[in-house]
C-alpha cells in the first residue's frame, strides 16, 4: 500500500526554464505581410481615382490584427469598424484619422462613445435618427445615411430616406451627411446596375457626397468609384470574384497560415483515417498528419481534396478534420517527413481556393483565425 502510494504522488517540480513564455508553441503560426497590406491598398488607390478610401477593418482586420493592420495601412483616408471597442482601440493606438462606424450605434448609451471617441456613426434606422433628434450634441457630427437600395438589410427605403434626411439635415449639430450604400453582388452575376440605378432615384436631387464600392465594387465599376470607397476584402489580398484571382488582379496575401507535419502514417489498402473513418484508402498511401485543426480556424467542413502545400508541392486533405490535427496525402511528396512545413492557406496557396473547396469564401477563413495561433509579423 505505501509503495503505490508513494508512486501515485511523484515529486513534480514545475521548472521555470522550461515553462511560459519560453516554451515553444505548437508549430502552427500565421504570417502577416505588412509589405502586403501597403501593395494592396496601392492598388485600391489607383482604382479608386479620386476616391477616397475608408479601409475596413472589422471584425479584428479580417483576422490580421486590428492595430497591425491599421499601421500598415495609415495611408489610408479612415478606417471602418463595427465594434465600439474596435473603435477606442484605434483611437487608443493614436489614430486621429475619421473612423466608421458601420452599424452606427447600438444603444443609447453608445452615442456618448461617437463625441468621445470622435466617430463618424452609418444612421440606418428610424430610432437611431429619433434619438440624435432629442439629443443635446457637445460637438459637431458627421454621418453616413444608410440607404437600402435593394439588399433589405440596413437603411432605409423609398418610404423614409428623404424623411430622414431632411429631419437629420434640420439637426444644427449634424454637419456633413454621407449617403451609403451596399451591394448584395457585386462580385457576383447581377453586379451593381440594378441597385445604383435604384439607389440614384431614392436619392435624387439631395446634394451630398456618396460611398458606395465595396471591393467587388470598386476593382469591378467605374461607376461605383465615387466618394468614398469602402474596401475590406482586397486589402488583405484575396480577391472577391470567382472568375477574376487576386494573383491576375495583382493582390498580394497578408496572410499566411503555416504548420508542420508532427506524424507520418503508412496506410494498406482498405485503411481508413480520422474520425468517423471519414477516408479510406484504395491503394498503399502515405499520410501526413499536420499540427492544424479547427479549434485554430481551419473549417472542419474542408472535405477530402482540399488543397495544401506540403514544401512546395500542392496536395489535398484526406478525411475528416479534426479539433487540432488535419490528415494530408503524401504519397507523392518524397522528402515529406516530421517537421515538414505545410501552407494552408496565404502564399503560393490562395485562401479563396482553400474556402471554395470548403463550400465558404475567403473572408470566413480569414476572420476565423482562432486567437491561439501565434502571429508572426514581417514588415
Ligand atoms: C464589410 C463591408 C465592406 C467591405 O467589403 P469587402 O467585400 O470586404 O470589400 C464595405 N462596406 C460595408 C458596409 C461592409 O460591411
Amino acid at each position: 500500500m505505501e509503495a503505490r502510494r508513494a508512486m501515485a504522488a511523484p515529486a513534480l517540480k514545475f521548472d521555470e526554464s522550461v515553462g511560459y513564455p519560453s516554451a515553444m508553441p505548437r508549430p502552427i503560426r500565421a504570417t502577416i505581410r505588412a509589405s502586403a497590406l501597403r501593395h494592396n491598398l496601392k492598388l485600391a488607390r489607383e482604382a479608386a481615382g479620386q476616391a477616397k478610401l475608408w479601409a475596413v477593418l472589422k471584425a479584428n482586420a479580417y483576422g490580421h490584427g486590428l492595430e497591425r493592420a491599421a499601421l500598415a495601412l495609415a495611408e489610408a483616408d479612415g478606417y471602418a469598424v463595427l465594434d465600439f471597442q474596435e473603435a477606442a482601440r484605434l483611437r487608443l493606438a493614436g489614430v486621429t484619422k475619421p473612423i466608421l462606424m458601420l452599424e452606427g450605434f447600438f444603444r443609447p448609451l453608445d452615442v456618448n462613445l461617437l463625441f468621445k471617441y470622435d466617430l463618424t456613426p452609418v444612421i440606418h434606422n428610424a430610432e437611431q435618427v429619433e434619438l440624435l433628434r432629442h439629443l443635446d450634441f457637445p460637438s459637431a457630427l458627421d454621418l453616413y445615411l444608410k440607404v437600402n437600395s435593394g439588399m433589405n438589410r440596413l437603411g432605409f427605403g423609398v418610404d423614409a430616406v428623404r424623411v430622414q434626411y431632411n429631419a437629420l439635415r434640420l439637426l444644427p449639430g449634424v454637419r456633413e451627411i454621407t449617403l451609403m450604400t451596399h451591394f448584395a453582388d457585386a462580385e457576383g452575376e447581377e453586379g451593381i446596375v440594378g441597385q445604383l440605378r435604384w439607389f440614384e432615384e431614392l436619392v435624387r436631387g439631395l446634394e451630398a457626397p456618396r460611398s458606395l464600392a465595396n471591393s467587388a465594387a470598386l476593382l469591378r465599376f467605374k461607376e461605383a468609384r465615387e466618394g468614398w470607397a469602402r474596401p475590406g476584402l482586397m486589402l488583405y489580398g484575396c480577391s472577391p470574384f470567382a472568375d477574376w484571382s487576386a494573383a491576375d488582379i495583382g493582390l498580394r496575401p497578408a496572410m499566411t497560415l503555416a504548420s508542420e507535419l508532427i506524424a507520418v502514417q503508412e496506410l494498406a489498402p482498405g485503411e481508413r483515417v480520422g474520425y468517423g473513418f471519414g477516408f479510406e484508402a484504395k491503394e498503399p498511401m502515405t499520410i501526413g498528419v499536420v499540427a492544424c485543426g479547427y479549434a485554430d480556424g481551419y473549417p472542419r467542413h474542408a472535405p477530402t481534396g482540399t488543397p495544401v502545400l506540403v514544401k512546395d508541392r500542392r496536395s489535398r486533405v484526406v478525411g475528416r478534420v479534426s479539433m487540432d490535427m488535419l490528415c494530408v496525402d503524401i504519397t507523392d511528396v518524397e522528402e515529406a517527413y516530421i517537421g515538414t512545413p505545410v501552407t494552408l492557406w496565404g502564399e503560393n496557396l490562395p485562401a479563396e481556393e482553400v474556402a471554395a473547396a470548403a463550400g465558404t469564401v475567403a473572408y470566413e477563413l480569414l476572420c476565423a483565425l482562432a486567437p491561439r495561433v501565434p502571429v508572426h509579423e514581417e514588415p
